[in-house]
């Protein structure tokens, strides 16, 4: 499934033929939602909830895999059989159930040091930025900063300056730098765990953005592993271009992965 770039038919038609050894993993924002200016408003495209119970059934799994808090993902992407793996997959709900890290359980008194230290910077405080509050990090928003382009860099600095301060990693997106622990777990670990617990022999991700990259990069060494991967990238206009350039089967936005999922569910 790695080799070349292939159509959304070619590859439907591919997953389907050998669905129960196939472990889909999705993001949320971006490939599963529409990019909204308040994330907390951001919500599934109709249709696609629906759509995912069906797929679980007949797949190895259905995995979301997010930075948002596993939680969050389950009560806006309700459907039986999913697995929601939240913060990069450091914590994980199925079934009602929710695990977390050890090491992030340990870190949240510095996380919410850094988070008061950000609330009371100047350059969030005069900029407007919106500080969202993912128990296990922090994150700052830019996206409904008006000027915006005039406060990046007061933000930028502000940003890596406490997240120093607090032994806290940074990890920036668009319009968003994430605070969070340096405990190791990003997307491609999750990616890996799904694989491993489903006995998946072939792996899709689907994803719009740089954290996606590490989902891509544990396909391709799934791969040289002897599994088959997929990496499914959602273009929208602030698509980065190596994500595009990384991907074997482009999807136009939230729609084109609407359009994905019902082939994959038909
Ligand atoms: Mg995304």
């Amino acid at each position: 499934m790695t080799a070349g770039t292939a159509t959304v038919e070619q590859a439907a038609r591919g997953l389907i033929a050998r669905a129960e050894e196939v472990a889909l993993c999705l993001d949320f924002d971006g490939t599963l939602s529409p990019v909204v200016d308040d994330p907390q408003a951001a919500r599934p495209l109709q249709g696609i909830v629906e759509l995912l119970e069906p797929l679980a059934r007949r797949f190895a799994a259905v995995a979301l895999i997010s930075g948002r808090p596993a939680p969050y993902l389950a009560e806006h992407v309700a459907a039986p059989g999913v697995r929601y793996l939240g913060l990069y997959g450091l914590q994980e709900m199925y079934e009602g159930q929710v695990r977390v890290d050890p090491r992030l359980e340990a870190a949240r008194s510095a996380v919410d040091a850094a988070a008061a230290a950000l609330r009371e910077s100047p350059a969030v405080r005069e900029s407007g930025a919106w500080l969202e509050d993912k128990v296990y990090a922090v994150g700052v928003h830019t996206r409904r900063v008006p000027d915006r382009d005039r406060w990046t860099d007061a933000v930028d600095r502000t940003a890596r300056e406490i997240a120093e301060q607090y032994g806290l990693e940074i990890i920036p997106g668009k319009m968003v730098w994430e605070l969070r622990p340096a405990v190791r777990g990003d997307k491609g670990d999750g990616v890996r765990r799904v694989v491993a617990e489903s006995g998946a022999r072939a792996v899709v991700v689907v994803g719009d953005d740089l954290g996606d990259l590490p989902a891509f990069a544990a396909v391709a060494e799934l791969a040289a592993e002897g599994h088959d991967g997929l990496r499914v990238a959602v273009r929208s206009q602030e698509a980065p271009p190596e994500l595009l350039a990384a991907a074997d089967l482009v999807l136009e936005g939230p729609e084109g992965v609407l359009d994905f999922l019902r082939r994959l569910a038909t």
